[in-house]
């Protein structure tokens, strides 16, 4: 299976800079109420070293701290307001960024092509469209607005040290050094250790999702012990990378707390040294160590978050990784000058293993029914998919009227080839919407009558019609139905290909005979390629192609196949007992 790629540093850094850029006024606006914020944040410890001044000068009057007290109160106020008013502005850029995210994400998702989402862990991508993307939601609303704000009052308050007094400045941003020392230690470490915690919890979700899609096959065979042993190491493995994350953080947050002290002693000692030496007032010491103290409250904030910054940077990654794969190309080139369907050398591998396909030729007249027959493995149902344009060949063509099928668009491959498979996906949508995918313009009446042609007139009966919703809360529909909406879609896509994969493979006989009836009615005037898992159907067409590991080896009509007396002949007798 192939595994979803995740974005490189360089890649993630461009895209949230894109986020960034495209809220920019709202990013500028709370950059500046937080500067003008952080400014008011000053004032308090400054008037505090002019009172100690003032009283230490001893010329001071009631009077004059008072009204420097009351400065510090106003202070405060205008600093909480401004800062109150960032944070909002903070929390606006972070939903509008969150909502940008998840759309992007799901843009993605969506234009993944057919081939690729079909084999991608189910698992994954659901993870990262639920937990990674809201992962990265939270933190854009939560984290970054308070990190930005954060990051501006810690750069003010070490630049007001400076201006009282250069050398506690330095001495300052010297005791702070232990900091950055433990942060990088911790981000060396953390992007790897919380990707692999996204990816084993991804697996875990995989393995718990396939036992539990494999339920029947695991009880049927057996397999209760392999799977439990499966589910075990995914949780081991999921523990595992906690267990390091978890460590790396438990040997940051204790460093960091240590590293905050060491600066507020440093500037005390040199500042106690200069004021002895009559080099500095007792007001500018007093005032720099509690900006050093101050300096402790948006650090901390910065240090929450940038845990939940590293993992949602990992979450952005594997979120962004889908932007690796190439969209389902749709190249408008010319339409297909006819309905003549040619195979030409086509081989084909999944996910560069070993050829399944090699080397087939065929050319499908059109309106005739073609049998695809042969053992299981032999590479029809992948012949059937590169026909209908799910997937294109690794060399050689598939090509309608001249036109590579796999390249066409999707509204106009649907009216050339549909494949008809085993699966009828029922959508949690109305029956209206149901069926619309085949043709977004359709009428009501053009809906009624493509269920009317494949038999499903119980629609008529429910009272909401075709209004009814299906799939998870709505009405549940049984196999049967849902491959007679499967054929309503069909018909309504008209196209003039069918191919079936063992459409009818699934049902019990009784309803067999109706569904067979209702394919009918849908196959008129159309070309049809079958594979075929009754021989009956080989015999029924206009020609039979027989293919053996990943070749077609007898083409003909099944008379001709039966007299040549070659593989087809064989099998015809295992089957009529002959
Ligand atoms: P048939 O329809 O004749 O039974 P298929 O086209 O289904 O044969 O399979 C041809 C070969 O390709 C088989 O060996 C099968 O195991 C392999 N194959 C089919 N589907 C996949 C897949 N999704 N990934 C990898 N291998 C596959």
């Amino acid at each position: 299976m192939t595994t979803l790629p995740v974005a490189g540093t360089a890649h993630v850094r461009r895209a949230a800079a894109g986020l960034l850029q495209a809220e920019r006024r709202t990013v500028a606006s709370m950059v500046l109420l937080n500067a003008f914020a952080a400014v008011a944040g000053l004032g308090g410890p400054w008037l505090l070293g002019r009172i100690v001044d003032t009283v230490a000068g001893g010329g001071a009057s009631v009077g004059a701290v008072d009204r420097l007290a009351a400065g510090i109160l106003l202070c405060t106020l205008v600093q909480i307001v401004l800062a109150r008013t960032a944070l909002a502005v903070g929390f606006r850029f972070g939903e509008r960024t969150a909502a940008r995210v998840r759309e992007r994400f799901l843009d993605r998702a969506l234009a993944l092509p057919a081939s690729v989402a079909e084999r991608v862990p189910a698992g994954d991508l659901a993870t990262r469209g639920t937990a990674d993307v809201g992962a990265v939601a939270a933190t854009l609303r939560d984290a970054v607005p308070e990190v930005l704000i954060a990051a501006g009052q810690a750069l003010f308050v070490i630049v007001a040290v400076f201006v009282l007094n250069p050398l506690l400045g330095a001495v300052a941003v010297l005791g702070l050094a232990g900091i950055p020392a433990a942060t990088h230690w911790y981000l060396r470490r953390a992007r790897r250790a919380y990707l692999e915690e996204g990816a084993a919890g991804s697996a875990l979700a995989d393995e718990m999702a396939s036992t539990i899609a494999g339920a029947r096959t695991v009880e049927a065979f057996g397999l209760r012990e392999r799977r439990v042993a499966a589910a075990r190491e995914a949780i081991t493995r999921s523990l595992r990378a906690r267990l390091r994350t978890l460590f790396l953080r438990s040997v940051l947050f204790p460093a960091v707390d240590v590293s905050y002290v060491v600066p507020v002693v440093a500037v005390l000692l040199v500042g106690g040294v200069l004021h002895v030496d009559g080099r500095l007032s007792l007001g500018a010491v007093a005032a720099s160590a509690l900006y050093l103290r101050q300096l402790a409250v948006p650090l901390d904030a910065i240090l929450i978050w940038l845990e939940q910054l590293q993992s949602s940077a990992a979450s952005f990654a594997r979120v962004e990784g889908l932007v690796a794969i190439p969209p389902a190309v749709t190249v408008p080139g010319p339409p297909p000058a006819n309905d003549r369907i040619e195979v030409r050398d086509v081989r084909y591998a999944y996910d560069g293993g070993r050829d399944v396909l090699r080397g087939v030729d065929l050319t499908v007249r059109p309106g005739e029914r073609l049998a695809v027959v042969g053992p299981s493995g032999a590479g029809k149902s992948t012949l059937g998919r590169l026909l209908a344009g799910v997937d294109r060949p690794r060399s050689g063509t598939v090509t309608v009227g001249g036109v590579p099928i796999a390249d066409l668009p999707a509204d106009l491959l649907r009216r050339q080839v549909v494949l008809v498979s085993q699966e009828h996906h029922v959508f949690r949508d109305t029956v209206r919407g149901n069926l619309v995918l085949a043709a977004p313009d359709a009428t009501d009446d053009r809906l009624r009558a493509a269920l009317t042609v494949v038999g499903a007139d119980w629609v008529d009966e429910l009272p909401e019609g075709l209004d009814t919703p299906l799939g998870g809360t709505g009405l549940a529909l049984d196999g049967a139905r849902a491959q007679q909406l499967a054929l309503a879609r069909v018909v309504l896509a008209d196209p003039h290909t069918v191919v079936l994969d063992e459409a009818t493979a699934l049902l019990d006989p009784t309803t067999a005979r109706d569904a067979e009836r209702a394919l009918a009615a849908v196959l008129h005037d159309r070309t049809v390629i079958a594979v075929a898992h009754r021989l009956q159907t080989a015999h029924d067409a206009d020609r039979v192609a027989v293919m053996e590991a990943g070749r077609l080896v007898e083409l003909g009509t099944h008379d001709d196949l039966v007299a040549a007396g070659g593989a087809y002949a064989a099998l015809w007798r295992t089957w009529h007992g002959g």
